[in-house]
């Protein structure tokens, strides 16, 4: 079997986590998990999801990923152009799998950062289509959040969280927010004279 990266080189059987079975190429590290493989080593993994919210925390882990990380790719057992997932990282990486037997190819540090992440034992997330929408939405509102922090700081901005909290869960919040606005509003009109 040849790397999907590199073609010339072939696979040599190797193990990832300790009692997972790969085929690894020794010229660009990268490892192929066959479908099979993958599961019976799933099978014995304590079965966890990880939840967009579990995700976007992680995010801010620092990457190098693989030169090779975006060259396209055939999948080395049936020949198919393998699919891509985005990992959005900082500096986001591809994993690729393919569509028809379901073998994953990781880049060389790629399942190590998975692991980190806890994705490494749920990869399927990475390529459902709605789980990655709730990972971008969750990704948007942490940025708004840090945007908050960093205009109002840290206190301040707790503060906003909270009352926006207050307001959202409340019957009338909308009186309270206009109430907000004048108050704001006027003041910064009075200081400006
Ligand atoms: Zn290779
Ligand atoms: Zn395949």
């Amino acid at each position: 079997m040849k790397c999907p990266k590199c073609s010339k080189e072939e696979l040599v059987d190797s193990v990832l986590a300790d009692d997972l079975a790969v085929k690894t190429c020794k010229a660009c590290k990268g490892s192929w998990i066959a479908s099979e493989d993958y599961q019976t080593w799933q099978a014995k993994q304590p079965q966890e999801k990880v939840t967009p919210e579990e995700l976007g925390e992680k995010l801010n882990i620092e990457f190098g990923q693989s030169p090779l990380d975006t060259r396209a790719a055939l999948c080395p057992e049936c020949s198919r152009y393998l699919s891509r997932a985005k990992v959005k990282l900082k500096t986001p990486f591809f994993v690729d799998r393919c569509q028809q037997c379901s073998g994953i190819w990781c880049d060389y540090g790629e399942w190590d950062i998975l692991a980190q992440l806890g994705l490494h034992r749920s990869i399927e997330q990475l390529f459902e289509r709605k789980w990655q929408a709730q990972v971008e939405q969750q990704q948007l509102l942490n940025s708004e959040r840090q945007a908050m922090v960093e205009k109002m700081g840290d206190k301040v901005a707790e503060q906003v969280f909270e009352i926006a909290e207050v307001l959202s869960q409340h019957p009338h919040g909308d009186f309270a927010l206009a109430y907000l606005m004048r108050k704001v509003v006027s003041l910064q009109e009075t200081q400006r004279r």
